[in-house]
């Protein structure tokens, strides 16, 4: 089968299977782009995730991850759910990814049927697939492929349906016609540094994830503490952090999933404290079962929201945030 015919295919399947936008790019090693992902490693902007620093060779060329690639389909699925944050006290706010199920359990069985699509044509192909799971540089994979441009707060943006989607990444020998990368609409907009309350993003599309709260809440293991000048601008996150997105006049393009696995679980985008402070681990590990929220461990959530609570600065009781309780 001819590559424009098979790339037609690919492309029509991918929106079949819900995926909001789909892009192709050629399998060619990354120089440059490898190069500033090495030089975050080199800086400690990894934090203690140590797992990022690892496979540099196979992040930069794609043939040592799949021997023959010719092509790699990149896709974004969107998960806006057209909810907000409840303002209250005595609860902590959840990132918007993790409120209904984990990313993880939706995306790969499309891409394994991707993949099966791509092989129903050519039986011979082989392909590998991945979403957050490998040594992949999904967001330059993502650039190249011209889903978007990489924006100052590090996402991925789309002019079509701003940045809150995930995305897949899939590496194929099967010959496919690339698209070409987008520009850079950031512009003179600089929303997101000004908003962050950390002071995480050290230069445009730098982030350095020792001062993210994103980190803190969800990546830092839970026996670690969270530093006082992150806990005490938290504002009101107990996992994760949507500011720098929540901000970006990009976002303004945002639809609604398709997806209702990403509608808040009992409509809730907020944890209360007190909930928080009851789990016993079967509670909890049924209640966030499938849900990124699992992550960070039960531990991790008491830890962030005692950080909540005792980071706030004084006169702040009643805020966002909740209420103090010795016990967190
Ligand atoms: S997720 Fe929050 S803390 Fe991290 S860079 Fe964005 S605004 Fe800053
Ligand atoms: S907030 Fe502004 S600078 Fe930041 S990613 Fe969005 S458009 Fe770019």
């Amino acid at each position: 089968m001819e590559p424009d015919e098979l790339t037609g295919i690919v492309r029509q399947a991918a929106l079949d299977l819900g995926f909001s936008l789909v892009g192709i790019a050629s399998a060619r090693p990354f120089g440059p782009e490898a190069d500033r992902y090495d030089e975050w490693i080199q800086l400690g902007y990894n934090a203690a995730l140590g797992y990022m620093a690892r496979n540099g060779d196979k992040r930069r060329d794609p043939e040592l991850i799949l021997p023959g690639v010719q092509s790699v389909v990149v896709v974004a699925q969107n998960y806006y759910t057209p909810h907000e944050h409840e303002e209250q006290d005595g609860v902590g706010k959840i990132s918007r990814y993790a409120w209904g199920d984990d990313y993880h359990e939706v995306i790969p069985p499309k891409l394994e049927r991707l993949s099966e699509v791509l092989r129903s044509h050519v039986p011979e192909v082989a392909n590998r697939y991945y979403t957050d799971t490998g040594p992949v540089l999904e967001k330059q994979w993502a650039v190249r492929a011209g889903i978007g441009w990489q924006g100052k707060n590090g996402n991925i943006i789309s002019r079509v349906i701003g940045s809150w989607f995930f995305l897949g990444v899939m590496f194929t020998t099967a010959r496919l016609v690339p698209d070409s990368p987008v520009g850079d609409f950031c512009g003179t907009c600089t929303a997101c540094i000004d908003a962050c309350p950390t002071d995480a993003i050290v230069a445009p599309s730098v982030v350095d994830a020792g001062k993210c709260l994103s980190y803190w809440t969800i990546e830092a293991k839970p026996d670690v503490d969270i530093p006082l000048p992150i806990a005490s601008n938290m504002q009101g996150w107990v996992f994760g952090c949507d500011i720098c997105q929540d901000v970006c006049p990009w976002n303004r393009f945002r639809k609604p999933t398709a997806e209702e696995r990403f509608l808040p679980r009992g409509g809730e985008t907020t944890l209360s404290f007190r909930a928080i402070e009851d789990f016993v681990q079967e509670e909890f590990s049924a209640r966030f079962r499938k849900s990124p929220v699992k992550r960070t461990k039960m531990a991790g959530l008491r830890r962030n929201a005692a950080a909540l609570v005792k980071g706030r600065p004084p006169g702040a009781i009643g805020a966002n945030g909740g209420s103090p309780d010795e016990s967190l």
